[in-house]
C-alpha cells in the first residue's frame, strides 16, 4: 500500500532540513524527509572522505560553515525575492543557526578596514563584496546538523538510504515520489531539495517532466594556497573577501570564493571524479589559507551540458594526476610540471597531501588558464605574494550550478505543488541561501495547507 503524507522533501542538505523545520514550527503534520545517503552517526562512522555531499546535513555537514549574513553573496534568491524580504528571510535563519548552537562572534563587522579594502580593490579595478560571517568550522557544522536531527528526528520522519528516482505527477499536478526500490510515497507537496548531488538527477527529472529550464554560467577553476601571512590583511578585516575582477584580455569575470584562512585543501569525490575545494576548522589552524579562482562563463545556443562539460574538464585532471593536480604558479608560468622535487622545494607546504604535482595547462582550456593568471597577477597587487612561484594551484574545481528552473516566487515549478530549493536547483550557492530557500517554499505550502483542501 502508498504511504501517505503531506509534503515530502527529498534531500537532508540545509535547503531541505530548514524546510522540514519551518513546516514543523507552522504545525503541519504528516512530514517526511527522504534523505539517500547514510544517517548522521553512519556518515560519522564512515569518515569525512566517503560521503561529504550525500548524506543527513548533505554537503552543509563538513562544509567550512561560513554562514553569509548578507542578500549579495551565496546565491540567486534576489530571483524570487526583494531585498528586503531576503534580509528578513537571512535574519530568521540566522536567528536558527544561533538557537541550534552557531557562535555569537561575527567576522567582517570592522567597517572602517573594510571600507579601506574596497576603495584599494576599486583603485584596481576590481570590486569587493564584503559580507559578514558567522563562523561555524567543519566541526561545528557537524555537531549543529546532529542536533537538529535530534530536534526533527521526534516531529517529522525521516528516511535516510532512501535515493528518490522519481517524481509523481498527474495532469500537471504533484502527487508524490518513486523510491529506488519501486515503492511510491503520496503527497499533494514535494520540496525537491537534492543540491549539487543531485544536480544531474534533478536535470534529467526536469526533462522528462517537461519542465523549463535554463542554463546557469558554468564555474571551472582552480583552488590556490598560500600562506596565511600573504592575505591576512583581507582575512583579518572580511574572513572571506568575495573579490571579482573582469579580465582585460577576454573581459570574463575571474572572482574568488569560499575562502578558508588558516584551513585546508580537501578533495571532493563527485561519483568517482576527484576535484578540489576548501574548508578550515573552527578549533584548529594550519598555516596556509586557501581560495578558489572561478572563472564564470556563460556558453550560448546550442550548448545545453553545462554539468558534463565540468566533469570533462576535472575528468582530464584526474586522467593526467590519476588524482587532483597541484601545480606551483611559477612553475605553470614557466611552463613546466610541477614534480614532487620542486614541490618540496617550495615555501608553501600542500596541506592536500594526495594531489599528484602535474600540469595544469594539460587541463584547462586557454583561455580558462589566461583568465586565471591574470587574476592572480590582479590580486597581487592587493594582497602581494599572491602571485609567486611557490603558490600553488590545485585542479580543478568545478561548480556544477548548471540548472536553472523556472520558479514562482514561492518557488515552485510549473508542476502545481512541486517545490524546488538549495544549490541543485540552481536557486543557491551556500549555506545560508540555501536554508532561507528552504524556508521560502515551506511557508508558501504552510499556508497553501491552511487554505486549501487538496
Ligand atoms: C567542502 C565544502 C565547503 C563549503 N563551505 C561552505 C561555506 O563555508 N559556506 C557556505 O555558505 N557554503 C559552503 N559550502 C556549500 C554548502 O555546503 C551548500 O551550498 C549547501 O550545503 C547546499 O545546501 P542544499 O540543501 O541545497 O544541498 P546539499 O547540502 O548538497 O544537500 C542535498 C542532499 O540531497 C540528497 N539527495 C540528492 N539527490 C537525492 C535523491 N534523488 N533522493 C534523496 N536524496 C537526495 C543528497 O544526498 C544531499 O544529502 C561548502 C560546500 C562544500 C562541499
Amino acid at each position: 500500500m502508498t504511504d501517505r503524507y503531506r509534503v515530502i522533501i527529498v534531500g537532508a542538505g540545509p535547503a531541505g532540513m530548514f524546510a522540514a523545520l519551518e513546516l514543523s514550527r507552522a504545525g503541519v503534520e504528516g512530514i517526511l524527509l527522504i534523505e539517500k545517503g547514510p544517517d548522521l552517526p553512519e556518515r560519522q562512522r564512515l569518515g569525512r572522505g566517503v560521503s561529504m555531499l550525500s548524506g543527513w546535513g548533505g554537503a552543509g555537514a563538513y562544509s567550512d560553515g561560513k554562514l553569509a549574513l548578507s542578500t549579495e553573496v551565496g546565491g540567486f534568491m534576489r530571483r524570487y525575492c526583494t531585498a528586503a524580504d531576503l534580509a528578513a528571510l537571512v535574519e530568521r535563519v540566522d536567528e536558527t543557526y544561533r538557537e541550534f548552537g552557531a557562535p555569537a562572534e561575527l567576522h567582517g563587522s570592522d567597517a572602517e578596514a573594510v571600507a579601506r579594502l574596497q576603495r584599494e580593490a576599486a583603485r584596481l579595478d576590481m570590486k569587493l563584496i564584503p559580507s559578514r560571517y558567522r563562523h561555524l568550522g567543519t566541526d561545528g557544522c557537524e555537531k549543529l546538523v546532529g542536533r537538529l536531527r535530534d530536534y526533527l528526528g521526534g516531529r517529522v520522519q525521516i528516511r535516510c538510504a532512501t535515493p528518490v528516482t522519481a517524481v509523481l505527477a498527474k495532469d500537471g499536478v504533484a502527487c508524490g515520489v518513486r523510491l529506488e526500490d519501486g515503492g511510491e510515497v503520496a503527497a499533494p507537496y514535494v520540496i525537491l531539495a537534492p543540491g549539487r548531488e543531485g544536480s544531474s538527477w534533478l536535470a534529467l527529472e526536469a526533462e522528462r517532466l517537461g519542465l523549463r529550464t535554463a542554463i546557469n554560467p558554468v564555474d571551472i577553476g582552480v583552488r590556490a594556497e598560500v600562506p596565511a601571512s600573504v592575505m591576512e590583511d583581507i582575512t583579518r578585516a572580511t574572513y572571506e573577501a568575495k573579490i571579482v575582477y573582469y579580465t582585460r584580455r577576454f573581459e570574463d569575470m575571474v572572482r574568488t570564493f569560499c575562502m578558508c584562512p588558516y584551513g585546508e585543501v580537501i578533495r571532493e569525490d563527485l561519483d568517482g571524479l576527484y576535484t578540489v575545494n576548501g574548508h578550515s576548522y573552527a578549533h584548529r589552524r594550519t598555516a596556509n589559507t586557501n581560495f578558489a579562482l572561478l572563472v564564470s562563463k556563460t556558453f550560448t545556443e546550442p550548448f545545453r551540458e553545462p554539468i558534463a562539460y565540468g566533469r570533462h574538464i576535472a575528468r582530464l585532471a584526474n586522467m593526467l594526476g590519476g588524482e587532483v593536480i597541484v601545480q606551483r604558479a611559477g612553475d605553470l608560468r614557466q611552463g613546466r610540471r610541477s614534480t614532487p622535487g620542486r614541490l618540496e622545494r617550495g615555501l608553501t607546504a600542500p596541506t592536500l597531501k594526495e594531489a599528484t604535482p602535474g600540469d595544469l595547462s594539460l587541463v584547462l582550456p586557454y583561455r580558462y588558464l589566461a583568465n586565471i593568471l591574470e587574476m592572480l597577477e590582479a590580486l597581487d597587487r592587493l594582497a602581494p605574494g599572491v602571485n609567486s612561484v611557490h603558490t600553488l594551484l590545485y585542479g580543478v574545481e568545478v561548480k556544477f550550478y548548471s540548472l536553472q528552473l523556472r520558479l514562482s516566487p514561492s518557488l515552485e515549478t510549473e508542476i502545481e505543488g512541486l517545490f524546488a530549493v538549495g544549490d541543485g536547483a540552481g536557486v543557491s550557492r551556500g549555506l545560508m541561501q540555501a536554508s532561507a530557500s528552504g524556508v521560502l517554499a515551506a511557508r508558501a505550502i504552510a499556508t497553501l495547507l491552511a487554505h486549501r483542501t487538496r
